[in-house]
C-alpha cells in the first residue's frame, strides 16, 4: 500500500463509524452470565424469542419499547445486556429505575456487579468501587463517555437534575401509585427529552386490569406478538393458554392445540415452532417508534417453564382467587380482572333508573341526608333518602359553583339545607344532617359553616383512607381559624372510613334486586352522574410485602358523585347514633306518616318537584 493510501486508511479508521451491532449480536459475542444471578452460567445465548425484543432496542427507527411480559423470559438480563452494550459500544448516560431505591441497591449489587466483574470487555470501565472518587458507587457507575445512574420509583430525588438518553425503567407495575411529583414514567422520560436518539425502555409483570401501568403503555403500541408455526398445518399462531389441553388430573399429558387444524402438538416440538416463529404487531401505534412486545412463560425455554409444570402451577393454585391473579401476571404475563375489582359499569346502573323526579322522595323514603365535596370552585352536593335496611335512593345532586372562600357559595347551600323535600305520599322531608368534606379545599371555611349550623346537624367530615377503619368515627375538637379570630375547639370533626363505606357502597351497587342495601336513582342522574359514581375501582398493591387493597380512580377522572355518596352515607350513620339501631326506622317511619297526613296530600302524588332549592350557576340536573 502506497503512503497516501495508507495515510487514508488510518483517518479512514480513526473516523469509523461505531460498530453496528444490535443488541443481539453484541450480547451473543460478549455478555456473560455470572453464577451467582444466573442458574446455568456462562456465555449468553440469544434465545428466538429474545432477538426480536433485545434488537428493538437497538433499532434507529425506535425511540420507545414497551414489553409486558411474565417471568421466565429473560427480561431482567436483557436489561442489563442494554446498559452493558451501552457502556461498551454506545457510551452515554444510562438511567435505570427500579420499583424502589432498595430495589436499585439490590439490583446494583446482585446484578450489575457481577456483570462488571465477569463480562470482559466490561472489566475496568467502570473504576474501582473501593476508591473514593472512583466513579463507582452503589447507585452511579461512571464510564467512560457516560454513566449508569440507578433509581428507585419511589424517590423523586432520582428523577431530578439529571439529563439521560437511556431510560430504562423495570417492573413498573411495582412502582408506588405516585409520588408528590407525578408519574415516575413521566418524570424519567422528561429527562431523556434533550436527546434526538433517545431511548426508552417499559417493561414488568402486569398486576390489575385497567390498572396496570404496563398494559395502559402496551395498549398504545403495535402490540407485536409471537406467532409461531403448526408443525402439521403450518397455520402461524399466538400460543394462548385456552389452547392448552390435557386429561383431567394428568399435566403431563398437555399438548397445544393448533387453532388451525387442531393437532395435538406435544411440548417436544415447542423448539422447533419457537424457532421458526416471528414478532408480528397485532396493532396501529399512537406514534411512529412506539413499539410493543408482549411474552408469556409457554414460550420460555427454561428448564422450569415445561408445558406440563405450568399445568401444576395452575392446577395448584385455580380455586384461589389471589394466587389465580399471581399465575395470570407471572405466567401468562396477562393483568388480571377479577369481580371484586371489576370497574362497576355506568352504564348498567343508568339502565336501572326509576320514574320519579330529582327533587322528590319516592315511598320508602324515610330519612335524608346531603353530603358535599368541596373543590376549589365548586361543591358537589347530593341528597340522599334513605329508609328501612339502608334501601337507599337518589333524591337530587347538583353543582354549586363559585369559590368556597366566597359566602354566596355556602349561602346556596342554606337553601338545600332549608328547603323541604316533598315525599310521594305527601308532606316535606328536610335534610336531617348534612355532612360536607373539609379535608381538602377550604378547611376553615367549612369548618365555620358547621360550626354557625351545628344544631342544624351539620358536620365537617375528613376522609381517611386506611382499611378497616369505621364509616364515621368518634368526633375531635378542631379550632376554627376564622379571618377575624380563631375559636379554640370551635367544631367538632369526624373521620370518615372511606375505604370502609366505599367497600359497603360498591358491594350494593353490584346487587340489582331492589330491598335492603340496594340503591335507587331517578330521572335526574345523568351519563356524568353515573360516571363519576363508578370512577374508583379496588386495585392491590404491596406494601412491604403484603398486599393491600386500595380505592383508586383513573387520573383526571372526576368522582365527585362517589364522594358526596360517601359523605351523606357516613352522615346517615351519625345521624343513626341518635337512635335505638333496633327501632330507628320504625321511629321515622311513624314520623313521615304523621307529616303525611298532617298535609292534604297532592292530588297528583309528586309528579313533579314542588320545592326546588333556589340554586343558582348549576350545571347538571
Ligand atoms: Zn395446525
Amino acid at each position: 500500500m502506497d503512503a497516501e493510501l495508507e495515510l487514508q486508511a488510518t483517518s479512514l479508521a480513526f473516523y469509523r463509524p461505531p460498530a453496528k451491532l444490535t443488541l443481539s449480536q453484541w450480547a451473543d459475542e460478549f455478555a456473560v452470565l455470572s453464577a451467582e444471578s444466573s442458574a446455568e452460567a456462562g456465555r449468553w445465548k440469544t434465545l428466538p424469542y429474545q432477538r426480536g425484543i433485545m434488537d428493538a432496542f437497538t433499532d434507529p427507527r425506535v425511540e420507545t419499547v414497551v414489553w409486558m411480559k411474565s417471568a421466565r423470559v429473560g427480561a431482567t438480563k436483557i436489561f442489563n445486556h442494554l446498559v452493558g452494550y451501552h457502556m461498551h459500544q454506545d457510551p452515554c448516560p444510562v438511567m435505570f429505575v427500579q420499583p424502589t431505591v432498595e430495589d436499585a441497591e439490590g439490583h446494583s449489587k446482585s446484578e450489575i456487579a457481577p456483570m462488571l466483574r465477569d463480562t470482559p470487555c466490561l472489566r475496568g470501565l467502570v473504576g474501582d468501587s473501593k476508591q473514593k472518587d472512583g466513579g463507582n458507587t452503589i447507585l452511579e457507575k461512571s464510564f467512560p463517555g457516560g454513566v449508569l445512574g440507578l433509581v428507585g420509583a419511589n424517590s423523586a430525588r432520582g428523577f431530578r437534575r439529571v439529563s439521560r438518553r437511556v431510560v430504562l425503567f423495570d417492573e413498573v407495575d411495582g412502582y408506588p401509585a405516585t409520588t408528590n411529583e407525578g408519574d415516575q414514567i413521566k418524570l424519567g422520560i422528561r429527562r431523556s427529552e434533550y436527546y434526538w436518539n433517545r431511548k426508552i425502555g417499559i417493561a414488568s409483570t402486569p398486576t390489575t386490569k385497567d390498572f396496570s401501568r404496563i398494559e395502559r403503555w402496551f395498549l398504545r403500541t403495535d402490540q407485536r406478538r409471537y406467532f409461531v408455526p403448526c408443525p402439521h398445518c403450518s397455520h402461524h399462531q399466538v400460543l394462548r393458554w385456552q389452547q392448552f389441553k390435557w386429561e383431567q388430573g394428568q399435566p403431563e399429558t398437555v399438548g397445544y392445540e393448533c387453532e388451525s387444524c387442531t393437532a395435538r402438538i406435544p411440548h417436544s416440538q415447542k423448539r422447533w415452532m419457537v424457532e421458526r416463529g416471528e414478532w408480528r404487531a397485532t396493532a396501529i401505534a399512537d406514534a411512529p417508534g412506539l413499539v410493543g412486545f408482549h411474552l408469556w412463560a409457554a414460550y420460555s425455554y427454561s428448564p422450569n417453564a415445561s408445558w406440563e409444570q405450568l399445568v401444576r402451577e395452575f392446577l395448584e393454585v385455580k380455586s384461589d382467587r389471589d394466587q389465580l391473579r399471581t399465575f395470570v401476571n407471572t405466567v401468562l404475563g396477562e393483568p388480571f380482572e377479577d369481580d371484586y375489582t371489576a370497574k362497576l359499569s355506568p352504564d348498567g346502573l343508568m339502565a336501572r333508573r326509576e320514574e320519579y323526579l330529582p327533587g322528590s322522595c319516592p315511598a320508602g323514603v324515610l330519612l335524608l341526608t346531603c353530603g358535599v365535596d368541596v373543590q376549589d370552585n365548586r361543591l358537589a352536593v347530593s341528597v340522599w333518602g334513605w329508609g328501612r335496611g339502608e334501601e337507599a335512593w337518589l333524591v337530587w345532586h347538583q353543582e354549586i359553583h363559585g369559590d368556597p372562600t366566597r359566602e354566596e357559595v355556602w349561602e346556596q347551600l342554606d337553601t338545600v339545607l332549608a328547603a323541604g323535600w316533598p315525599m310521594v305520599g305527601g308532606g316535606d322531608l328536610k335534610i336531617a344532617a348534612l355532612g360536607v368534606d373539609s379535608g381538602g379545599h377550604c378547611t376553615h371555611e367549612v369548618y365555620e359553616f358547621a360550626r354557625q349550623r351545628r344544631a342544624r346537624g351539620v358536620i365537617p367530615l375528613k376522609g381517611a383512607n386506611t382499611a378497616g377503619k369505621p364509616v364515621i368515627g368518634k368526633g375531635s375538637k378542631q379550632d376554627v381559624n376564622r379571618r377575624d379570630q380563631t375559636i379554640r375547639k370551635g367544631v367538632t370533626l369526624y373521620l370518615v372510613g372511606t375505604d370502609t363505606a366505599k367497600t359497603t357502597i360498591f358491594g350494593r351497587l353490584r346487587h340489582t334486586q331492589t330491598g335492603p342495601g340496594s340503591f335507587h336513582f331517578g330521572q335526574g342522574a345523568d351519563d356524568e352522574f353515573f360516571r363519576q359514581l363508578t370512577a374508583e375501582k379496588q386495585q392491590m398493591r404491596t406494601v412491604k410485602g403484603f398486599p393491600v387493597r386500595e380505592w383508586v380512580k383513573a387520573s383526571g377522572d372526576r368522582n365527585e358523585a362517589l364522594d358526596c355518596l360517601v359523605y351523606a352515607y357516613a352522615t346517615l350513620q351519625w345521624v343513626a347514633r341518635r337512635y335505638n339501631r333496633a327501632t330507628m326506622w320504625d321511629q321515622l317511619e311513624r314520623h313521615v306518616k304523621a307529616a303525611a297526613t298532617a298535609e292534604q296530600p297532592p292530588p297528583e302524588p309528586a309528579r313533579k318537584a314542588r320545592v326546588r332549592p333556589a340554586v343558582n350557576s348549576v350545571t347538571s340536573w
